[in-house]
């Protein structure tokens, strides 16, 4: 091989910096050195072995690419491990036998940590994959992997603080930590301030250093707070300094947090940056699988799906709705059906369900049920699975909305009042015996019921 390994790593860059989000080319990629190279592969350094895990996992196939396209032959990639001094810090001595449990009670008052957030109820998605991974990597090595600060970043209710808690329950449990604190943005502020007030800075400032694993939740808050920042970066590069994990959550990413000073927001910048997203269907459907199992509700999958299909953006949203349906539920002291869901979501989102779907809504749907396109229905066709669904849909225009026969006729293709009457005896007829049918109809129903919202 007679080119250098930096140049060819810049090629590969060069290439990767299209293929991948900016977030990832800069968090995965750049940190990247090229160390070596020979006939057969390319040997690079990593961070660290949870680094290393990640690129194998997630991105291997995608360097293996890169590497063809640019060194022309099946090139490996390598890699080597650097492991600061850090890296090899190892878990505090247990303590004694039998104060155990004393002990770790005593630090959970003083963590202010809720036990309830654990990596276990956590539902993994896509939505959150990256996070949770570098979370669980710090909760493991706390202050001993390369990712310090971590900061997670995303909107309300998507589980930071969830997150945050679960890395500080674990490094307890797990004796990776031995002093935990959590604390807000807000109430770090109000601490320092009072602090002042009664001249007790030093014990505040030592409140704060004297942990191995500081969790500060929402930092945006910190925000045009000049002093409490002034005071936050003393402890934040205090404990940095002596290899103590930093963990911050905010709601935006640091780059876009406004009012902050710059030295801080590139201490921020300077560890690892996770995002949260909101989360997808399956993650939704996950998370209240989940949640209905951990308190022993026994809930059918139709109407898990219904609140995961309208409860879209937050994660607090989607437990309030289960958690009222529970109450409404016992309150009447009624089954849980998807009427009282819809009850319940139309408190949660406020719209109502009285207006009626229309003409146009039933034929689309319908049509998608069947498998039938939207113009077939309202055309002239006379294939029989045509004809099934256009009186399928005739009969549900009559059943769900309130327009006249000849209205209905009307919109399909302009037929008579005759054939809708007709098509909807051919469907009440066929209800009687025909299962298949029948479950159309249901899933026709549900989905519009669903599109109302
Ligand atoms: P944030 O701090 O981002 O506003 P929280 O961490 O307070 O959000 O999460 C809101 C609620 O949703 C919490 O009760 C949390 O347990 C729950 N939650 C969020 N994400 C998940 C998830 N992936 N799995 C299980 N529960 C979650
Ligand atoms: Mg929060």
């Amino acid at each position: 091989m007679n080119t250098s390994p930096e140049r060819l790593w810049e090629e590969c860059l060069q290439l990767l910096r299209g293929r991948v989000p900016d977030q990832t080319f800069e968090t995965w990629f750049k940190p990247i050195k090229p160390l070596d190279i020979d006939q057969k592969k390319l040997t690079v350094q990593v961070p660290s072995h949870f680094f290393y895990e990640w690129i194998e996992n997630h991105y291997r196939e995608l360097i293996a690419a890169v590497l063809q396209k640019v060194s022309g032959n099946g090139l490996k990639l390598a890699y080597s491990v650097v492991y600061t001094e850090d890296d090899h810090q190892v878990a505090p001595p247990p303590a004694p036998m039998g104060s155990n449990q004393v002990f770790s009670r005593q630090q959970q008052v003083e963590s202010y940590l809720n036990e309830r957030y654990t990596f276990e109820n956590f539902v993994e998605g896509d939505n959150n994959e990256f996070a949770r991974a570098a979370a669980l990597a710090i909760a493991e090595a706390p202050g001993g992997t390369s990712f310090n600060p971590l900061v997670i970043y995303g909107g309300v209710g998507l589980g930071k603080t969830h997150l945050a808690q679960a890395i500080g329950n674990k490094s307890l449990q797990d004796g990776t930590a031995r002093r935990v604190l959590y604390t807000s943005s807000e109430k770090f502020t109000i601490e320092f301030i009072n602090s002042i007030k009664n001249n007790k800075t030093t014990e505040f400032s030592e409140h704060y250093r004297n942990v191995d694993l500081l969790l500060v939740d929402d930092v945006q808050f910190f925000q045009k707070k000049e002093s409490t920042q002034e005071q936050f970066f003393h402890t934040f590069n205090a404990l940095y300094q002596a290899g103590k994990q930093i963990v911050l959550t905010s709601d935006r990413a640091p780059k876009e947090l406004s009012g902050m000073e710059e030295r801080l927001l590139s201490r921020f910048q300077a560890g690892l940056i996770a995002d949260i997203q909101p989360p997808d269907l399956e993650t939704r459907i996950a998370i209240l699988q989940h949640k209905a199992q951990e308190d022993g509700i026994e809930i059918s999958y139709d109407i898990i799906e219904f609140l995961a299909a309208n409860i879209t953006s937050n994660v607090r949203e989607l437990e309030g709705a289960l958690i009222r349906l529970l109450a409404f539920s016992s309150l009447s002291n009624t089954d849980i059906t998807v009427d009282l869901a819809k009850r319940v979501l139309r408190e949660i989102i406020g719209k109502s369900f009285s207006s009626s779907v229309s003409i146009e809504d039933i034929q689309r749907t319908t049509g998608e049920v069947m498998g039938v396109g939207e113009s077939e229905i309202i055309g002239k066709g006379r294939k029989q699975e045509v004809a099934r669904a256009r009186q399928l849909a005739m009969y549900l225009c009559r059943e769900m909305t309130h327009s006249s026969l000849k209205t209905i006729g009307l919109h399909f293709g302009g037929r008579d009042h005759s054939t809708v009457v007709h098509a909807c005896k051919v469907v009440e007829d066929k209800m009687q015996k025909d299962s298949d049918l029948n479950q159309q109809i249901k899933s026709v129903k549900h989905k519009l019921e669903i599109g109302q919202f």
